[in-house]
């Protein structure tokens, strides 16, 4: 199937989904926790998979059958494998975007030493970058990559493109227990992350069956480790664990609020505070949903924070 959906994303809004690579996958990496199985064919090399005028003909098709509220917000290549891959990713987004609905492109970023790759992704106006490690090790672990791609050059890439792009950049981090989650691979990526200014920093963790039973969640205290050394490094950064969360402050439902706010980014104590006077409640709703298992205490640097406890089988 070329094209999904839409389907609900806090990253998009209602996001129509494009597969621009044909089965098998084909990707630049494998990683330990791909959500769509290992890679049959690691590939570094762009090819053509459908043409332009048929992803164009499948969209405008899927969106001829949509009900007016079901319209997406935006066109999203997200793909059985590496979208850049595609050789006329290019011209699949010009076609898109005449359409009048934005096109996103959810990268690995590897393949952005290619000229032709970075013209591409140029055309689109949102772009997310795979950034799970600070180092060539923890990138060997963690993503795989082909054996053709460097690490240091890869990162220069990184900076190339985003100096280059004017549209919205995004960078996502999968966080894996004893892969990637530790303080100094969070710092080496902030540090990274600075230099390419995002509009947001995403720090995901598995939420579907991975490639591999070795990557699984972290613990909520990297997490929130995570968090705080994004955070203070003045990088807009949101987390994705698969709770539906916002970033609205109080709405006069307090459970609804805490179960939102602790979803996106930790919530200090002295603010859950003011959260909870805003809403004349007290501190009765915090110990039930801890006992609820809802959200969770974490001690930061000698502050108390509290984060949405997840809880995932995979
Ligand atoms: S880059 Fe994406 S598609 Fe490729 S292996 Fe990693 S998670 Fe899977």
């Amino acid at each position: 199937m070329i094209s999904f959906g839409p389907v609900p994303s806090r990253r998009l809004g209602m996001s129509l989904g494009i597969n621009n690579i044909v089965a098998p996958k084909t990707c630049s990496y494998s990683c330990i926790y791909c959500q769509v199985g290992k890679t049959k064919t690691v590939s570094i090399t762009r090819e053509s998979f459908y043409e332009p005028e048929v992803i164009f003909k499948k969209v405008r098709q899927h969106l001829k059958k949509l009900e007016k509220d079901k319209y997406p917000d935006y066109i999203t290549f997200v793909s059985n494998g590496e979208p850049t891959l595609d050789i006329n990713l290019g011209r699949s987004i010009s076609l898109l975007k005449s359409i009048g609905i934005p096109v996103a492109v959810i990268s690995n970023a590897s393949l952005l030493f290619d000229e032709s790759v970075r013209h591409d992704l140029n055309l689109a106006d949102w772009v997310s970058l795979k950034m799970d490690a600070a180092d060539n090790t923890t990138w060997l672990k963690v993503n795989r990559p082909s054996l053709k791609l460097n690490f240091e050059k890869h990162i220069e890439n990184i900076f190339l493109f985003s100096s280059e792009y004017s549209g919205k950049l995004y960078t996502e981090t999968m966080i894996i227990k004893g892969f990637n989650d530790t303080a100094g691979n969070f710092s080496g990526l902030a540090e990274m992350i600075t230099k390419i200014i995002p509009d947001k920093a995403y720090l995901s963790i598995p939420t579907r069956p991975p490639a591999e039973k070795s990557a699984k969640t972290p613990d909520t205290d990297k997490l929130n480790l995570a968090w705080q050394i994004f955070n203070n490094r003045d990088i807009n950064t949101e987390l994705l664990t698969g709770f539906e969360g916002t970033n609205t402050g109080s709405t006069g439902n307090i459970y609804e609020d805490i179960l939102n706010i602790t979803a996106v980014h930790p919530l200090r104590e002295d603010t859950m505070a003011e959260l909870l006077e805003k809403d004349n409640a007290n501190q009765q709703v915090v110990d039930s949903l801890i006992k609820q298992k809802l959200i969770r205490s974490v001690l930061y640097k000698g502050n108390k924070f509290y984060i949405r406890e997840y809880h995932l089988n995979i």
